[in-house]
């Protein structure tokens, strides 16, 4: 420590300001405790700068560009596509990033959490240093919340230009005219479906035997029937060989499942094959603590979210599985440590009950166990899967899709799987019926409104609890 620099006392300190960051220090402050929050870029972090909301605003705008194809061909109506103006979808989607941040920096003011700009550095169990600010110790406990950052790949590195990840995509200065996405994961799926919808030649390579591999292999099914429909060239099981940079794009080679070797050549590689937890110049080992194998912080307590050196916990993407990578876990994450750390007795996030999205078209929404995990899991299993075109509302949209309910024989919901339009919208209820232990019974005892799409939901409800209208057991 320099001479200047001062010494700060606090009762948290929460370091790294996104979405797990600043929910701890939201709801610690809200609890009557002094907080610190040390952010060394924007507060917000990934999901609000370079994540769900500036990838979810590019969608909104291609569902509009989808919405004026569906409009010619599907219902007569005389539209075309100009052109997009992207310095202005540009400028719209950071004026909703903006906004989101002045509320955050807004809540954060208003709770009179201590917002510091600098890197902190831990230099034992209860403090840390950070740049340009000073020494922070912390009575009740520090709150590790570095996040992560895109993962890469051995031997490729990302130029920002034709090897980019879905951070450079976002403040490239427009969209290519093809791509080749590598990871069929969440992110690399939105980012093929975008393109996709902004006319580029999209192509998109998964090494797993399906995209969104840890769905319900119905849901993956679904998803890649819709994206196949649409245009999209999806190879799962396909292995990425070798790649070479060229002055106007990327040539890359593929092995497909079937041994053949493929080229696939296109203005830019994306690469989105998942995400790195962040620990560099963390200072882990002054407080006593340690990476896993994969770079992630575990919790000694998962009830409390708190390291092996008490008083030091962990929330958002730097935690390891059963957490989900998700900002929406982090927040619970963030509400669990807070009330911990202010004294209060609140139940560990339920990590199977957490709702996952993939806001692509088709979207696929889902929550609880797989059929698979299901049966894994030793459960004596019931499946109804319903088709959305089963419904009237479903054949208004014309998009295909499905509702697939897996629940234990003579007893409680064990998981639902959505794909179609809009169904990231339609996942809460079944969250709820998973979450609160509902039987197929208890829901198809409540009245859906007709025409909706949900209706197909309670419809394989309804078929499960031996009351089917439209659909038969
Ligand atoms: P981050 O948001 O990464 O925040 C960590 C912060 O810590 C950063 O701001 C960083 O600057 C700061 N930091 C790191 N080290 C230090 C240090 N030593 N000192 C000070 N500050 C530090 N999730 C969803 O739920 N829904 C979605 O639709 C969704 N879409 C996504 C789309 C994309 C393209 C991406 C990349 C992610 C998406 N996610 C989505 C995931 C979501 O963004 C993350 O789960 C979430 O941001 C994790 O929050 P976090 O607080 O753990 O970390």
């Amino acid at each position: 420590m320099t001479q200047t620099e001062k010494v700060t006392d606090t009762d948290v300190l929460v370091i790294g300001g996104g979405t797990g960051g600043y929910s701890t220090a939201l709801r610690a402050a809200g609890l009557g405790l002094r907080v610190l929050l040390v952010e060394r870029d924007k507060v917000g972090g990934t999901c609000l700068h370079r994540g769900c909301i500036p990838s979810k605003a590019m969608l909104h705008a291609a569902e509009l560009v989808d919405g004026i194809a569906e409009a010619r061909e599907r219902w007569g109506i005389k539209a075309n596509l100009e052109s997009v103006d992207w310095p202005a979808l540009v400028a719209t989607r950071d004026d909703i990033v903006d906004r989101n941040h002045r509320g955050v920096v807004g809540h954060l003011t208003h709770a009179a959490v201590e917002v510091v700009h600098g890197s902190a550095e831990l230099t034992g169990p209860r403090s840390a240093r950070i740049s340009g600010y000073g020494e922070v110790t912390a009575r009740r406990g520090i709150v590790l919340a570095t996040g992560s950052r895109p993962r890469m790949l051995p031997g490729l590195v990302a130029d920002g230009r034709r090897v980019v990840t879905s951070d450079d995509a976002l403040f490239a200065p427009g969209l290519p005219e093809s791509v080749l996405v590598l990871g069929g994961g969440a992110i690399g799926v939105e980012y093929a479906s975008l393109h996709r919808s902004m006319g580029a030649r999209v192509t998109l390579v998964e090494a797993a035997d399906r995209l969104v591999p840890l769905e319900d292999v119905d849901v993956s099914r679904h998803l890649t029937r819709g994206l196949k429909k649409r245009g999209i060239d999806v190879r799962a099981g396909a292995r990425l060989l070798e790649t070479v940079v060229l002055d106007d794009g990327v040539r890359a080679t593929v092995r497909t499942p079937r041994g053949e070797t493929v080229t696939v050549e296109a203005e830019r590689l994306l690469v989105a094959v998942g995400r790195a937890p962040v620990t560099d110049g963390l200072g882990l080992a002054a407080a006593g603590l340690a990476t896993d194998g994969r770079g992630h912080v575990a919790p000694a307590d998962w009830d409390r979210l708190e390291t092996v050196v008490p008083g030091v916990h962990v929330v958002g993407d730097l935690l390891p599985p059963p957490s989900l990578g998700l900002a929406h876990a982090s927040f619970a994450e963030g509400l669990l440590v807070a009330e911990t750390l202010a004294g209060l007795r609140t139940a560990p996030v339920d990590y199977a009950a957490v709702p996952r999205v993939t806001y692509s078209a088709p979207q696929t929404a889902s929550v609880g166990l797989s059929e698979a995990q299901a049966r894994d899991a030793g459960h004596d299993v019931v499946v109804n899967t319903m088709p959305l075109s089963a419904v009237a509302k479903g054949m208004v949209h014309g998009q295909g899709g499905m509702v697939k309910v897996v629940a234990e024989r003579s007893g409680r919901v064990l998981g639902v799987h959505l794909v179609g339009p809009n169904v990231s919208e339609m996942i809460a209820e079944s969250q709820l019926i998973v979450g609160w232990d509902a039987e197929p019974s208890d829901v198809a005892h409540h009245i859906h409104a007709h025409p909706t799409l949900s209706e197909a939901v309670g419809e394989a409800f309804l078929t499960l609890a031996g009351r089917g209208l439209h659909q038969q057991a």
